[in-house]
This record gives C-alpha cells, structure tokens and sequence, in this order.
C-alpha cells in the first residue's frame, strides 16, 4: 500500500491509487504528538473542542452534539435515545452499509427495507409510504454518496405517521437541503470520521440532535450508562463519584481521536472544493463514455460529494462492473463498491427471509455501481490518471477490442 507521501516524493512511477486515502496534514500529525505529550488521550479536552467546533460548523450550540468512536456506534445509541418499543420497525434504504442495518438490529428493532430512487440512489419517499405498517416507528434515511435525501418529503410522512427520524449522515457532513444542513431534519444525525470519509479521525462519530435531552441520554449511553457527572471523571476537578443509571456501551472518543478530526474539520470546505473539482472532471470526462454517470444535484441542495459512482451496464459498456474494477486494478486504481444491495447478504436474506429482487432498484445499482477514487488527498494528477484508465477500458471494451 502506497501512502499520499509516495507519490508526492515520486519514489514510485505510478504508485498504487489507494481507495479512499486520507488526507493527513502535518496539523495533524501535531496535534497527535501534542496529545501524546500532553499525557491526556482518553476523553477530555480536545474532544470538548471537537464537538464544538462540529457544532458551529453544523449552526448548533454543543449541547445538540456529542463525539462517539463511530457512525455505527451513533446510530445504535440514537435509536436507544429514542426510546423505541422493542420490535418497532424501522424504514430504511436497502442500499447502504451494513452498519445501518446492524445498528437496527442491535437496538432491538426489526428493519424494513424501501426502495431506491435509481437516479438519486436515494430511498424513495413513495417506497417509504408502501413500508409502512401499524409497527412502523422511525424512518433511516441515507443521503447516499453525500446527496440530501427528499427531506421535505420524508419529514412530511413522518409527520403524518408521528415516526422518529435518525439521518445516517456518514457521507453528508456538508450535505445541505434547502438551506438547511444534514443531521438537522430528523431526531438525530449520525456522521461517520472513518478513515475513507470526508473527515478522518481514524475510528471516530458523531451525532447531532434536535432535543438536548436525548443527545444527553446518548452521550451517557455511549459511556457505560454512567450520570452525567461521570464526564467530570475526565478533568483535573478532582474525584468524583459517579452512578451507573443504564446499561450503556464502550463507544466515547478519545482525544487522540479528536486531536486528528479538529484540523480535518477546519480543512473540511477547502477540501469539499478539491473534490469538487474533480467531480466535475469526471462528470466532463466520461460524458461521452456509456456509462451511466451520478445525477447532477439539485438546486437548493448542496452535494457532499463523497462518492462519485459510475454504472458499469454490461450491456452498453461491453463489460462486467466485476472486470471492470478488475481492469482499473492492474492499472494501478483502486475502486470501492457502494454498495452491494442488502438483501444480496445471505444473513440478512436467511433472518428476515428477504430476496433481493423484491427492491429491483438497489439491486440493479448494486450490481453496476463502482466508485472512483474522490478524496481531497487526491491531487489533479491523480485524477488525470483514473479519467485516462476509465476512458481506455471503457473504449476497448465498447469498441469490441
Ligand atoms: C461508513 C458508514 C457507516 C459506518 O460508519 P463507521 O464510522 O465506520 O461506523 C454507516 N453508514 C454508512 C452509509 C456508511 O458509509
């Protein structure tokens, strides 16, 4: 595996293009030397500056955030936090990461799968309403690839049927909608910080909430369930006592954590805009191609772009989505799959009896989609190189070489 620095320094001709490399700035690295030095690497000060600067970032105040070690461990404590009656069932997209369905699961909760929107890759808020039942209790919503989901359509069903709304934000932490930031529709937001996202903390989460209350009763909940006074552990006030008041999880931050997430944070709008612009070289280079390229975003919306997707069809493209990542494998470009339709998973197609076909729109994108290389430490160069590996196999192929 190559790191960024291999190809600044040029050791390697044409070094391996990780998928999803980091961003790591020598801020960074200072930070982490200072936390190091500092003796200080559980929770404690730096993640009380991360969740406020997130906060402003997001036009919150801190007590709407509070810092976990991950997307997974934010959503499984929010669905706690909203005090959902075992066995309610909640709506979500069957194109996703499985951590978006475990967390259902592990919560205690039945998932109940809508389909996409083929254009948006979005859950489709008319699937949403098909779904509902007289269990149904809370909508998922995933602003896939860093698209805002319709919120205005899916807060109003959840309106109608007074249903709790937790936005999975991992790819959306500068996803707006209508004026309005992801994470700030719904009860909660969870973001992800894991190493291929737009902010890296190495492990790392957030969550964002409407109602103090319960993003206090998360933050508990991700510290063994321990009374709010227990934070107090991590500052130098002294000892304190402290009481457990629910059986919680092992999920806070620690400040090394944070240490790598304040510079990310502050990076975060210059490196939207690195991206950006490759996203919108992609979209310009490949226009000619036959592959199915990302739906522009929409006005009033801003697109996180996280992810840029191309549809490899067979059928028009004279290639496998399989080959064709294969192909950019040996030309040295590394692609990620987003994702591989969840009921495709034989646990998931065994306990809830699922079959795939019943959601024919992920399931087909699950089967075509690849995604090209998108991160800020991806420098133009790079970018001219996987334009020029796409456009190569694509020609050959559709040219019947
Ligand atoms: C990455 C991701 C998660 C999980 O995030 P972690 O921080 O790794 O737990 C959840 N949902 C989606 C859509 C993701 O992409």
């Amino acid at each position: 595996m190559n790191s960024p620095s291999d190809r600044d320094t040029g050791h390697a001709e044409t070094p391996y293009l990780v998928f999803g490399a980091p961003q790591i700035g020598e801020e960074d690295i200072a930070e982490v030397e200072a936390c190091l030095r500092s003796g200080w690497l559980g929770t404690g000060p730096r993640v009380a500056r991360f969740e406020s600067d997130f906060a402003a970032y997001k036009g919150l105040t801190p007590d709407h955030v509070a810092a976990v070690n991950s997307c997974t461990a934010a959503l499984h404590v929010s669905m706690i936090a909203a005090d959902l009656e075992p066995g309610s069932e909640v709506i979500t997209t069957p194109l996703t990461f499985c951590a978006t369905v475990n967390a259902i699961i592990h919560a205690g909760l039945t998932p109940v799968l809508a389909d996409i929107d083929p254009v948006t890759m979005n859950i489709d808020p008319a699937a949403i309403e098909d779904a509902i039942t007289p269990r149904t209790r809370a909508i998922l919503p995933v602003h896939f690839a860093g698209r805002p989901c319709g919120m205005d359509a899916i807060m109003a069903i959840a309106r109608k049927h007074h249903l709790v709304v937790i936005e999975d934000c991992a790819h959306a932490i500068e996803t707006e909608y209508n004026g309005h930031k992801a994470g700030s529709f719904g009860d909660f937001g969870c973001f992800s910080f894991y190493v291929t996202k737009n902010l890296v903390t190495g492990e790392g989460g957030m969550i964002t909430g409407r109602d103090p209350e319960r993003i206090a009763r998360a933050r508990m909940l991700a510290l063994h369930g321990l009374s709010r006074d227990a934070w107090h552990r991590f500052s130098d006030s002294g000892y304190r006592h402290y009481q457990v008041v629910e059986a919680g999880f092992k999920y806070n931050m620690m400040d090394i954590q944070a240490a790598l997430g304040i510079h990310q944070l502050a990076r975060i709008e210059t490196n939207w805009l690195q991206r950006e612009r490759i996203w919108n070289r992609y979209m310009d280079a490949f226009a000619d191609l036959p592959v199915n390229l990302p739906a522009q975003p929409q006005p009033d919306t801003r697109h996180a772009h996280h992810l840029f997707t191309l549809r490899i069809d067979p059928q028009r493209c004279g290639i496998e989505r399989d080959a064709f990542i294969e192909a950019l494998h040996e030309r040295g470009i590394g692609t990620g799959v987003h994702y591989i339709s969840i009921p495709e998973h034989a646990y998931y197609r065994e306990r809830f009896g699922w079959r795939a076909a019943s959601w024919p729109a992920a399931l087909r994108v699950g089967r075509e989609t690849v995604s090209l290389p998108l991160s800020a430490g991806l420098s133009d160069r790079d970018a001219s190189r996987v334009i020029a590996s796409v456009r190569e196999v694509i020609q050959e192929r559709a040219s019947g070489a």
